[in-house]
């Protein structure tokens, strides 16, 4: 059996990741295992910043937002030369297992660790994008979610007594999850994702429509991947022919008290993350479907189309923006 497991954060930080990191923790303290952690990601692991971790380090971080084990982004970390490195400062301590809680892309730094090295890693899902395949949710997605809202509600009470068409510029560079659930969830009057074709013209001629009838303000979710929202913006005028503004939400989406939702989902990959390495699997990925922790390859990560079919809620969010 697996003795000596570790656990890093990798990549853009996500609210619920220290809830993953205690549950991973205490897990395998039960199970009687030695539990190190990685600080600074791959980084850390390249230069040796790797410490034993007691029950004391993961108390208390339950509702915090960020990782306590602190993120960066590493580019050696694509060069095999490096990688070795990394591994060995795992090795020299006996270090069997790895935990990677991240993005798609530290699941592909995982993947080539646990194919070229002997450490069996398995992968959790953090990243408020929610762009990874193999799971309904990432960690760190709800809260986003829910703090865009909030957002939402200030920004119409400006918008409705200015009688002003705004774009609201979310996160997701591939992926539209955050912008379009947010339609949804904070009645939105316009949107525009990544996944879809998003002719402005459309967008204009329905803005011009809903005025017709009487609505006196618009918000507008635009995904990041879509474009600029400020070039966005100055197109938008000069189809409306009146001013429109944009916010941008930027870093506020990544931080805050992470979600009950997001505690409990973390919690249950992190002990997930830890049963798996007991078994002596590796080379995998954690996920939720169907209210189900289940398990990928980590590389199906990445091979093919995500689960998520757009197409009904992307539908629904325009039947209901008119
Ligand atoms: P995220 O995990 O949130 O998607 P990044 O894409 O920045 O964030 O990836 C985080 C880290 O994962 C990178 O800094 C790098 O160390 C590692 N990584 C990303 N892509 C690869 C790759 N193709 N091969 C090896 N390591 C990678």
């Amino acid at each position: 059996m697996i003795k000596k497991i570790a656990i890093l954060t990798s990549g853009g930080d996500a609210p619920g990741m220290n809830a993953a990191i205690r549950a991973a923790a205490k897990t395998a303290m039960a199970k009687g295992m030695k539990v190190y952690g990685v600080q600074r990601g791959y980084m850390g692991m390249l230069n040796d910043e790797i410490f034993p971790m007691d029950g004391g380090y993961v108390s208390g971080i339950i509702d915090r937002g960020g990782t306590r084990l602190l993120t960066a982004r590493c580019l050696e970390f694509k060069d095999p030369k490096f990688r070795a490195i990394a591994a060995q400062n795992l090795k020299k301590r006996g270090i069997e297992g790895l935990i990677v809680i991240g993005g798609d892309g530290s699941y592909r730094g995982a993947d080539l660790l646990s194919k070229e090295h002997d450490i069996k890693v398995v992968g959790i899902p953090g990243t408020i994008d929610n762009d990874i395949k193999g799971t309904d949710y990432t960690i760190g997605f709800d809260t986003c979610l829910n703090t865009i809202l909030d957002a939402i509600s200030k920004i119409r009470d400006t918008a409705t007594s200015h009688e002003r068409t705004v774009l609201v510029e979310v996160m997701g560079r591939h992926a539209g999850d955050l912008a379009l659930q947010a339609c949804i969830a904070g009645g939105g009057d316009g949107l525009l994702i990544p996944e879809m074709e998003n002719p402005i013209e459309l967008l204009a001629f329905q803005i011009r429509e809903r005025r017709k009838q009487g609505k006196l303000h618009d918000i507008v979710l635009v995904a990041e991947g879509v474009g600029k929202a400020q070039d966005i913006e100055v197109e938008l005028s000069k189809r409306l022919n009146t001013e429109v503004r944009t916010v941008v939400l930027g870093h506020i989406q990544r931080g805050g008290t992470p979600s009950g939702f997001d505690r409990v989902l973390a919690t249950r990959m992190g002990a997930k993350a830890v049963e798996l390495l007991e078994e002596g699997e590796g080379g995998v990925m954690v996920g939720i479907e169907n209210n189900k922790i289940i398990t990928h390859p980590i590389s199906f990560a990445w091979d093919g189309t995500r689960n998520y079919d757009f197409r009904p809620d992307y539908d629904l969010a325009l039947l209901l923006a008119k």
